[in-house]
C-alpha cells in the first residue's frame, strides 16, 4: 500500500508541475488546471486510502462541505472579488498547516515525547508561519473588501515592534527544542504569530494588497511544505513548495510591473494609493477635449489600425462583450484591430487575459506590453478603456511621480488617442494622468460597457 501511495504521490505532483506549466499560456491555462484539479484529486483519495488518519467518514464529510462551498464561490464571486478570494483560501491553507503541525505535536506527545530536534523545530516553522498566513490573509480580505480600512496603517515604533516579536518567537523556539514537554510556549508561539500576522499585513495599503495576497499565497505554500517535513509527506513538501515558488515569482513580476521593491509595498508605499477620488494635476489647469459615440464611429470610419488597451474600468463595467463586439464591427470594415496588455492592467495578474478569454477575443490579438510597444508610432488608434495608469506618460519622464519608471503602454506615441472612463478621475496611483490633456488626445467619457454599446451602435449605423 505504502509503494502505491508514494507513486500515486508522484504521480500527482508531476501533474502539478504539468498543470502549471499549462498555466502559462491562456490557450492551455483551462487544461493546466484541469491536471492540477486531477492531481489533487488524487493525492486526497490516496491519503484517504493510507492507514494513519481519523475515520473515513470524516474525511469524505470534509470533501463533500469543502467541495461545495469552494464550487459555489467559485461560481458566486464576481472576476473583480478574486484577489479577497484568494485571500481567504491561503489563509484558510495556512491556518490548517498551523493546526496539522499541532495535531502532530500532541500525537507524538502521547508516545512518549520522544522528538527529535529537526521535527520540533519544523513543527514551531509550521505553527509560524501558518499562523502568520491565516491573520495576515484575513486582514488582506478585509482590506479588499472594505471591512478593515484600506490606508496605509502607520503606529509608533512599528518596526521594532514586529522585530521584538520575531525574536520572542526565536527565542521561544530555543526553550521547546530544550523542553520539548512546554505545550505552553508553543501556544505562545502560536499567539504571537497569529499577532504578527496581523501586525505586517495592516500596515499595507489596500491598493496593495493583491501583491501582498500574493506573497502570503507563497507563505501559505512554505507553511504547506514545512507540514510536509513534519508529517514526512512527500506530497505535501512537493505541492507547499511549487506554491511558494510559484507565489514568490508572481510577486516580484507584480512588483517589477509597478517598478516597486517588495520592501516599498511592505512597508507600506503609496500614502494615497487606493483613493479613487480626483486628485487636482499640478500647474495650470489644463482642458481635455471630448468625442461622443457618433464622432467617434465617423473617425474609426477613416482608420486603418486599431490598439485597444483594457484596464481595470473594463473589468468593473464588465465591458469585455462590448469590447469583443466593437472588434469585430471594426474587423469587418477591414480595419486591424490588437490589444495591448500590461503585465499590472486590472487588480490582478493576468486579469485582462481572463477577461478577454471569457468574451472569447481570440489570443493571437493580445500582444504583451514588449510585443506592441515599439509599434505605437503606426498606429491609427488607440482606444483605451478603462486604463489609466498603465498609459500615464509621466512613468517615463516625471521623476517626482510614485509610478516613475513602471513601464507604461505608449498610447501618447499613436496618432489619436481615445480615452473612455467616466471622468479625468484618478486610478489606482492617486495621480492624474496628463495623458488627458495631451493635444492628440480624446476624452470618450462614459461607463464602458454603456459607452462602447453606444459606438457599436453609431458604428453599425453607419
Ligand atoms: P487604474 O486603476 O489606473 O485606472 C482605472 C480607471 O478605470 C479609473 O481611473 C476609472 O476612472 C476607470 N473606471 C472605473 N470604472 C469605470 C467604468 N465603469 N467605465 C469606464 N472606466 C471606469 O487601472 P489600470 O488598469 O490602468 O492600472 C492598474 C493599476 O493597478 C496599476 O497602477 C497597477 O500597478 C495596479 N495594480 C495592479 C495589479 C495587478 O496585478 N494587475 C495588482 C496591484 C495593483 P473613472 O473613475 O474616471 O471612470
Amino acid at each position: 500500500m505504502q509503494v502505491v501511495a508514494y507513486l500515486v504521490y508522484l504521480l500527482a505532483s508531476v501533474l502539478f508541475i504539468f498543470g502549471i506549466k499549462k498555466l502559462g499560456s491562456p490557450k492551455t491555462a483551462r487544461q493546466g488546471n484541469q491536471l492540477s484539479a486531477l492531481g489533487m484529486l488524487l493525492a486526497v483519495v490516496v491519503t484517504l486510502l493510507d492507514q494513519h488518519i481519523v475515520s473515513y467518514e470524516y474525511i469524505i464529510l470534509g470533501i463533500i462541505i469543502g467541495s461545495l462551498i469552494g464550487g459555489i464561490l467559485a461560481v458566486k464571486v464576481p472576476m473583480t472579488g478574486m484577489p479577497q478570494m484568494v485571500g481567504l483560501l491561503n489563509g484558510f491553507g495556512g491556518g490548517a498547516s498551523a493546526l496539522v503541525a499541532f495535531a502532530e505535536y500532541f500525537k507524538e506527545a502521547d508516545m512518549g515525547l520522544t522528538f527529535e530536534m529537526s521535527t520540533l523545530i519544523t513543527i514551531v516553522l509550521s505553527i509560524l508561519i501558518g499562523s502568520v498566513t491565516f491573520t495576515g490573509s484575513l486582514i488582506a480580505f478585509g482590506k479588499l473588501q472594505g471591512i478593515v480600512t484600506g490606508k496605509v496603517v502607520k503606529y509608533p515604533l512599528q518596526n521594532p515592534i514586529n522585530i521584538i516579536l520575531i525574536l520572542a518567537v526565536v527565542a521561544a523556539t530555543v526553550i521547546v527544542v530544550m523542553e520539548p514537554s512546554n505545550i505552553n510556549v508553543l501556544y505562545g508561539i502560536g499567539a504571537v504569530s497569529l499577532l504578527l500576522g496581523v501586525l505586517l499585513v495592516l500596515p499595507i495599503g489596500g491598493a496593495d494588497m493583491p501583491v501582498a495576497v500574493s506573497l502570503l499565497n507563497s507563505y501559505s505554500g512554505l507553511a504547506a511544505s514545512m507540514t510536509g517535513f513534519v508529517l514526512s509527506n512527500n506530497m505535501l513538501i512537493i505541492a507547499g513548495a511549487l506554491v511558494g515558488a510559484s507565489g514568490i515569482i508572481l510577486t516580484m513580476i507584480m512588483c517589477k510591473g509597478m517598478n516597486r521593491s517588495l520592501m516599498n509595498v511592505v512597508l507600506g508605499g503609496w500614502e494615497d494609493a487606493g483613493s479613487d477620488s480626483g486628485a487636482a494635476l499640478d500647474g495650470p489647469q489644463k482642458t481635455a477635449k471630448s468625442i461622443d459615440a457618433e464622432e467617434l464611429a465617423m473617425l474609426l470610419d477613416s482608420v486603418q489600425s486599431v490598439v485597444i488597451v483594457p484596464g481595470y474600468g473594463m473589468a468593473v463595467a464588465q465591458a469585455q462583450h462590448a469590447v469583443r463586439d466593437l472588434t469585430n464591427i471594426l474587423e469587418k470594415k477591414n480595419i486591424n484591430v490588437r490589444f495591448a496588455i500590461h503585465p499590472v492592467a486590472g487588480r490582478m495578474p493576468g486579469h485582462m487575459n481572463v477577461l478577454l478569454a471569457e468574451a472569447q477575443v481570440s489570443y493571437d490579438k493580445l500582444f504583451a506590453l514588449e510585443d506592441i510597444n515599439d509599434d505605437f508610432p503606426n498606429v491609427d488608434l488607440a482606444i483605451v478603456v478603462g486604463a489609466n495608469d498603465v498609459v500615464n506618460p509621466a512613468a517615463r519622464h516625471d521623476e517626482k511621480s510614485p509610478i516613475y519608471g513602471m513601464p507604461i503602454l505608449n498610447v501618447d506615441y499613436a496618432k489619436t488617442v481615445i480615452v473612455n472612463k467616466r471622468s479625468l478621475n484618478v486610478g489606482y496611483a492617486g495621480i492624474q494622468n496628463e495623458l488627458f490633456f495631451y493635444d492628440n488626445t480624446l476624452m470618450f467619457f462614459g461607463s464602458a460597457k454603456e459607452a462602447i454599446n453606444s459606438l457599436n451602435n453609431e458604428l453599425k449605423a453607419l
